[in-house]
């Protein structure tokens, strides 16, 4: 059934049977699961997120960043249907399917590189991290990681040894993993004039000082950091960092969990500067909502890891792969790397004009449909959460579902769906722009 592609809300948010469900989570979940809206979803798809009592919001956060192709994406829901009638689950690991292996073939087609490579599925974003460090590891025979300033890369215990953020991912859940080293990045709104070339100096230089790169077996970067604020560091930074890492030999990965997909405007965000990384994570966008994640790069890395040192139960799970087949196919066949830089023109402009207006905007950066704005106290550059927190609370009032990030919680990120119209991108930046009337 399509759903109206218009904003409309009949009651208040959240209307009475949304809180009615708020009641039973509160007695059934525990706390440590929060929500970015106390609004529960009936249905979903194109533009629009559609509540149990019948409001229609604008969606401008895919779920975070998941549903790049719509959340009901015809050709995802096809052939999840028809999955569903041959089987669920046997276990790659048992007897393994088509489906998984169609999966790592596109994928070792589509990432950056024509070198010989290898995928391996998983479920979560941050599962595939830790995998990628294993591998990593099993390849090099050494034991460091290092990671950036700002770095998100998941909650699993290895994975918040890497996330650089204490509240809410790591406070109170140590001791964190050993062996995991952070160094600053590239933060071009707060670095003042240091270029992407200085700005790799200096991390190469704290690496070869504190760590040793003959002790290093991976590093780990988001092209463009996501959790942490959509940063996109300085032209220059991440080439500088993977020749770097080729001379060396340590492993370049990149963690495309939230820009892969055609999310920034290219299929992977590591394109723009010709980065190719000898293992890059995915996931979230890659299947259409289903859980799915992989671990991509070159053959001789990938093969280090002894037979049976890989898997899990329901990894490559068979309705993911259906879902992961079509979702790409669907990128494909509909444009979507192009769509993504229309949203990119069309959000950077209302951005850019409402900056104008507005010096509590820093900073708006981003690429394709990973668009953020950074808000600060006029006339200087000290973070503003509470105006993050209070903006984004009025547009989740008047329907938009809007997300915050960042290490100080002072950014305003917009990731909608690629199936999003105009007019809501539009509607969505009028309920924004007045917002930020009504918080001055
Ligand atoms: N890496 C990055 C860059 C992410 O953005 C995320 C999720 N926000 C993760 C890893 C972890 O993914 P998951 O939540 O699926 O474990």
């Amino acid at each position: 059934m399509s759903i109206e592609q218009k904003r409309r809300l009949v009651t208040d948010l959240p209307g009475p049977r949304s809180q009615e469900l708020m009641a039973r989570k509160t007695a059934a979940v525990p706390d440590g699961v929060g929500t970015t809206m106390p609004v529960f979803a009936a249905r979903a798809g194109g533009g629009i997120v559609v509540d149990v009592d019948g409001n229609h919001l604008i969606d401008l956060g895919s779920g975070i960043a998941v549903t790049t192709v719509g959340a009901s994406s015809p050709r995802v829901q096809d052939a999840l249907t028809k999955q569903i009638e041959d089987f669920t689950h046997t276990c790659f690991m048992v007897t393994p399917y088509d489906g998984y292996v169609t999966v790592a073939e596109k994928l070792n087609q589509l990432t950056p590189g024509d070198h010989d490579k290898r995928t391996v599925l998983f479920n979560s974003g941050a599962e595939a991290v830790e995998n990628a460090v294993k591998i990593a590891r099993a390849h090099t025979k050494r034991d460091a990681v290092v990671v950036f300033d700002h770095a998100y890369h998941g909650r699993t215990n290895l994975t918040m040894a890497m996330t650089a953020k204490n509240k809410p991912y790591k406070h109170g859940f140590g001791p964190f993993a050993p062996e995991v080293y952070r160094t600053a990045g590239s933060y071009p709104y707060r670095d003042g004039d240091l270029d992407g070339a200085a700005a790799a100096a200096r991390a190469i230089d704290q690496i070869e000082k504190q760590i040793g790169a003959e002790n290093l077996a991976a590093l780990v970067i988001e092209p463009i950091q996501g959790e942490g604020g959509f940063i996109e560091p300085a032209i220059g930074f991440l080439p500088a960092l993977a020749a770097w890492c080729r001379a060396t030999g340590v492993v370049f990965v990149a963690d495309e969990v939230q820009t892969g997909f055609a999310r920034t405007g290219d299929l992977f965000a590591c394109e723009r500067e010709s980065v190719v990384p000898d293992l890059i994570v995915t996931a979230k966008g890659i299947a259409g909502g289903l859980p799915l994640s992989a671990v991509t790069g070159r053959a001789e890395i990938m093969q280090a890891p002894h037979v049976g040192g890989l898997g899990g139960t329901y990894g490559g799970n068979p309705l993911s792969c259906a879902a992961a087949i079509a979702a790409m196919e669907t990128i494909e066949a509909d444009g979507l790397v192009q769509r993504a830089r229309e949203i990119e023109g069309l959000i950077l402009e209302r951005l850019s004009r409402l900056r104008d207006q507005d010096d509590r905007i820093a900073d708006v950066r981003g690429r394709g449909a990973m668009i953020a704005a950074e808000l600060v106290r006029p006339g200087s550059d000290e973070p503003d959460p509470r105006l993050a927190r209070d903006v984004a609370r009025l547009a989740h009032q008047d329907g938009v579902v809007v997300l915050t990030c960042g290490t100080y919680g002072n950014v305003l990120r917009f990731l909608p769906p690629l199936t999003i119209s105009d007019d809501l991108l539009h509607d969505a930046f009028d309920v924004l722009a007045a917002a930020f009337r009504e918080t001055r």
